[in-house]
């Protein structure tokens, strides 16, 4: 049979790279980037330096995949598993989630999400139609904090970090003058974003200012770094918005005519000197003065925060105030700013989840939404209510359980029995924080289902395991989410079933199987295949799938993007009609409409006991290449390129510890201690240290104790979840902030 090439969309990464798949007789043969897709020249390394790419076929065709549905056959952590048909999973699971339903209600059943590695409104809707509001995601701490707060004070979320680029003008000169970069490394998480800086150094005319409390090499870019105190973001923010108003830089015709709430923001900040700050953040005064005068005249300019800021105690407060300082000098919907797309021409992942069906009771009745109230339903529907009414559709803002108050539900039944979770393609034993409770929560279950590629930490607990397919196997179509300016679709390039080899499913097939085994209605569950869903959301536009990839080579370039949209539309997509700097939706939802810096609890001054005997600041998740989170463990040309966890620890430190370049170490706190070997840098403050997240080991037995070898260096055995220490709008759990020791391993592994 002749080869054949096929358009796709890598999920590997989040760079979602536009390539051609050749295959033969549906086997793998190559990978090359997709020349035609407009963004090919936007990432560095290019896709064809990958490191994670070449692994395709290893991945593909690894022998421990999970191929067909597993049901467990002992106990639960045994790894005792037996083959059984699609037909036989379905039903069973489908019986007794209906007893489960008719006994507790629809919000007895939890669903989990991840990163998505898969197409994730499918599950969403599964869920919505059933009636159960428990949906917990990664996403809490991940994307979704960035999008409320925004919505809830411009009317719209601000372009996502993804698609942020330094822009240019038609002769090649910077737009953009200004980059502001908080909590975030391009050159390892946002490669597009990292050839953009990379550009911008070369070129001159923009000045970039990183905060990080590490050297990353993002940091060794910047013409200006704020070495920061972990967890202090909020402090350091506030105190440059208090610079741009004391030194009268910000924009006073755009704050006088189109923001809200100036004079109460200026009251708030009077205290936040830049004295004040230095001793709060360690960064130096004078260092805070000359970031809030680069920003706030070099005009216009870009700021952008990563999960360094999204893990923090304090996070809503600081992404807040990130808005604010944008607001204050007007780079938010200006040329070479912060942009606002709007919604996107095609119906949107958000429609097509159907949350609009989920009933106002059993909205209430979702986990933590009574506490924290801005990614869950309460601040959804305030936002949306606005949306609404300015733009005609609704933008991209969770509604979500808030997943450490779920796993104490689980395992106490209060506020009432939530008895069985289907963990969509994410593992949640490695990537939750404090993982000894997750443990203990997954395991008593009366319904454990997981869909994977892999047998994963968390699919070991699970009572039966689902083959999913991957991004090679299942047509692709992201729609923008209003985020950006672009719709990419992909087509699946090699099959997904092979009798007697594979059966994966796309998480689409299952749900629709799912929802309609439970009196779903068909009505709801119209399309066959994923594909026709895509034709579906692609009609708007007058294409098919099909033709969307033939016509737009797989993407469409929405409209021209459209500044100062305020100016026409006479205002801001807000209950006040203007830009918020002191939010209404968040003070109608109970909370400080304004921003406020409060002291990490677990940190040297808000716990000085605890230092005694914990004495180093714990940061963890800093992204890493070749690795995707917790993904590509068991991949070996991957894993041999960077075999073993690291934590970094200053040279100084590591002295005093008797600790050498290479040396596992242990690193204990609060809730237990895990190894990972030491890592001697001199880019991080000597009372800090920063572990890796994401680790297992897939090539330990899968069966308890040693569940993948998930105790061993996963940070998030040291992690916080207390609710009273998450953030209290969003349910943010404290990924940056945690007191530790560290110590030579004697053991030798
Ligand atoms: S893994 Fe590589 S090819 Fe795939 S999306 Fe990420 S950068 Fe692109």
């Amino acid at each position: 049979m002749a080869e054949q090439v096929t358009r796709s969309i890598c999920r590997f990464c989040n760079s979602r790279c536009g390539l051609l798949v050749t295959s033969e007789d549906g086997q793998l043969v190559r990978i090359e980037e997709d020349r035609k897709d407009p963004r090919v020249d936007m990432i560095f390394p290019p896709t064809k330096a990958c490191v994670r790419l070449p692994a395709a076929k290893e991945y593909v065709y690894h022998p421990e995949r999970v191929r067909f549905p597993l049901k467990r056959k002992g106990e639960k952590g045994e790894n005792k598993w037996e083959t059984i048909s699609w037909p036989q999973a379905l039903d069973e699971i489908a019986a007794k989630l209906g007893e489960l339903v008719h006994k507790y209600g629809p919000e007895s059943l939890a669903a989990t999400g991840g990163t998505g590695r898969t197409i994730l409104w499918p599950y969403k809707r599964f869920m919505n139609l059933l009636g159960s509001p428990n949906i917990v995601a990664q996403a809490m701490i991940c994307f979704a904090p960035a999008h409320a707060p925004a919505a809830a004070m411009i009317g719209w979320p601000l372009r996502h970090r993804g698609h942020v680029r330094v822009q240019t003008g038609a002769d090649g000169r910077p737009v953009t003058k200004c980059v502001l970069i908080l909590g975030m490394d391009p050159s390892q998480a946002r490669l597009r974003f990292w050839k953009s800086l990379r550009e911008t150094k070369k070129r001159g005319g923009t000045k970039i200012i990183v905060v990080d409390p590490r050297r990353t090499q993002t940091a060794e870019l910047a013409d200006l770094w704020l070495q920061i105190r972990p967890g202090t973001d909020t402090a350091l923010l506030l105190s440059m918005i208090n610079v741009v108003i004391q030194e009268a830089l910000y924009d006073a015709e755009f704050v006088n005519n189109w923001c809200y709430g100036f004079d109460p923001l200026k009251e708030r900040v009077k205290d936040y000197t830049p004295e004040k700050a230095a001793e709060i953040t360690w960064v130096p005064a004078e260092k805070i003065r000359e970031a809030a005068r680069i920003y706030a005249t070099e005009r216009p300019g870009i700021s952008v925060h990563g999960m360094g800021t999204e893990h923090l105690e304090n996070s809503q407060d600081a992404i807040q105030a990130r808005i604010i300082l944008a607001a204050l000098v007007n780079n938010i919907d200006v040329y070479g700013g912060d942009g606002i797309c709007g919604p996107s021409p095609c119906i949107s992942e958000v429609e097509m989840e159907l949350g609009r069906l989920l009933s106002p009771e059993q909205r209430s009745k979702q986990i933590g939404a009574d506490r924290f109230k801005l990614l869950s339903w309460p601040g959804r529907e305030l936002i949306w209510e606005q949306n609404r009414k300015y733009w005609g559709s609704e933008c991209l803002t969770y509604a979500l359980s808030h997943g450490p108050s779920l796993m104490r539900a689980i395992l106490t039944g209060q506020p009432y029995s939530v008895r069985a979770v289907i963990t969509q393609n994410s593992n949640p034993l490695v990537t939750f924080p404090n993982i000894k409770l997750v443990y203990k929560a997954l395991k008593s279950l009366d319904l454990y289902v997981v869909k994977d590629f892999w047998l994963t930490p968390s699919a070991q607990l699970a009572d039966y395991v689902l083959p999913t397919a991957c991004w090679l196997e299942r047509p692709e179509l992201i729609g923008g989410q209003g985020l950006d300016n672009r719709i990419i679709g992909g087509e699946a390039a090699l099959p997904a079933k092979v009798p007697g080899l594979h059966e994966h499913w796309t998480d689409y097939e299952f749900f629709r199987e799912l929802g309609l085994r439970m009196g779903q209605s068909e009505e709801y569950w119209p399309w066959q295949t994923l594909e026709e869903a895509f034709d579906y959301q692609l009609a708007p536009l007058g294409l098919t799938f099909k033709q969307f990839m033939v016509q737009e080579n797989g993407v469409h370039t929405i409209a021209k993007d459209e500044y100062e949209k305020h100016t026409k539309r006479g205002g801001f997509g807000t209950p006040t009609g203007k830009l918020e700097l002191s939010s209404t939706i968040l003070e109608k939802l109970g909370y400080d409409p304004l921003p406020r810096y409060v002291e990490p609890h677990e940190d040297p001054l808000s716990s000085p006991d605890l230092c005694k005997e914990y004495p180093l600041m714990l940061i963890t998740g800093g992204r890493f290449i070749p690795y995707f989170h917790s993904e590509h463990r068991q991949i070996p040309s991957i894993r041999k390129r960077y075999p073993d966890p690291k934590v970094q620890i200053h040279p100084d430190t590591a002295n005093e510890l008797g600790i050498q370049d290479g040396d596992w170490v242990w690193i204990e706190g609060l809730r237990g201690r895990v190894r990972q070997r030491a890592e001697l840098f001199d880019g991080i403050y000597p009372q800090v240290v920063h572990a890796q997240h994401g680790w297992w080991f897939p090539e330990r037995p899968g069966e308890e104790p040693w569940l993948a070898g998930v105790w061993e260096s996963n940070i998030d055995v040291l992690t916080d979840d207390d609710p009273d220490h998450c953030n209290t709008r969003s349910g943010g759990w404290p990924l940056k902030t945690a007191l530790c020791k560290v110590y030579k391993c004697k053991e030798v592994f």
